[in-house]
């Protein structure tokens, strides 16, 4: 490893920054890696800034600064698109992700991982919060075109090349814990208990959770649309299935014919508006250039590769 690279995306998180300072240089230190922070400043009104500046008298603390809040993922993005190290380290400003578990990364990145990612069991935050994450990433689970594992945020370890591919990416609205599912190659995830905030409050207002909540489900799940299209049919078909049922035993009530219409017609749009989103999907899956696949390896070539 000849660098370790960490990402801090950070939003009005004031004196939390000397905390994470203190306890993220700690760790770097004790690990014996050269390393490189680049704290990302995500439009932040407070001081935040003046005291990142701070910090950077070293070499190793670089700082990015936006022009104004552009929300935590587009952070880590322009972080990952700075970095310089063998593998990149993401995680959150205000010590909700220990920086202890940056060894159990790093060890699993030199077995051969390209991507850990830490898994929360515990989380010491209000039942609100908790409620709504446990249901939100179960339904993307249950909804999503690939297996994105539950209950994993931003805070992991990826490798230069993984970084590298998201890098290349050209969509914007970045659903960066789906994108690293989606890259493939060989993950990990590593159980650990999300402690509180160091210093503040939560820098997610509700609609900023909706916001990405959202992102992830438009990004990742196709289901939605299935379901539609499929029960649109379905009750388009047990409404003519009725209907000659109907017709069969001589029913002339000009209600029933109307309600059996009704349901025909809702069926019709149900699968109409299952068809449109089918299209929707295939359209911003295009828009969004992801690449069809990612090769690993090739063998047996004049130009073999090896990712
Ligand atoms: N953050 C950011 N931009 C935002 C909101 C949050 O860069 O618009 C940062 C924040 O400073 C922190 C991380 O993203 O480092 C996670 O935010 P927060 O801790 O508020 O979210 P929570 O842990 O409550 O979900
Ligand atoms: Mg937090």
């Amino acid at each position: 490893m000849n660098l370790l690279s960490v990402v801090v995306p950070f939003y009005n998180e004031g004196e939390a920054l000397f905390e994470l300072h203190k306890q993220l240089t700690g760790c770097l230190d004790a690990l014996q890696v050269p390393y490189e922070i680049i704290l990302v400043d995500d439009g932040s009104t407070d001081s935040s800034l003046e005291i990142a500046r701070g910090f950077c008298k070293g070499q190793n603390i670089k700082i990015i600064s936006f022009s104004r809040n552009f929300g935590q993922q587009s952070a880590i993005s322009a972080g990952l698109k700075h970095v310089q190290g063998d593998a990149v380290v993401i995680m959150d400003a205000d010590l909700q992700d220990p920086p202890e578990l940056i060894e159990k990364f790093l060890d699993s990145f030199n077995m051969g991982y390209d991507v850990v990612y830490g898994i929360r069991t515990k989380r010491k935050e209000n039942i609100f919060k908790r409620l709504t994450y446990k249901i939100y990433y179960r339904l993307l689970r249950a909804t999503a075109t690939l297996p994105l594992p539950v209950d994993s945020g931003d805070f992991c370890l990826i490798s230069r090349k993984a970084a590298d591919i998201l890098n290349a990416l050209p969509e914007r609205n970045r659903y960066i814990r789906g994108l690293r599912a989606w890259l493939g190659f060989s993950q990990l995830g590593i159980a650990y208990e999300r402690k509180k905030r160091c210093q503040g409050e939560t820098k997610y207002t509700l609609k900023k959770m909706l916001r990405i909540a959202f992102d992830g489900i438009v990004a990742f799940s196709r289901t939605p649309y299935q379901f539609f299209a499929i029960s649109g049919s379905l009750i388009s078909l047990l409404s003519v299935l009725i209907g000659f049922g109907m017709l069969l035993s001589g029913v002339t009530s000009v209600i029933a014919w109307a309600l059996i219409g009704l349901l025909f017609l809702n069926g019709l749009q149900c699968l109409g508006l299952g068809l449109i989103g089918e299209s929707v999907w295939h359209i911003t899956q295009e828009a969004k250039g992801r690449p069809d696949y990612i090769i690993r390896e090739t063998l047996g070539f004049n130009d073999d590769s090896s990712h």
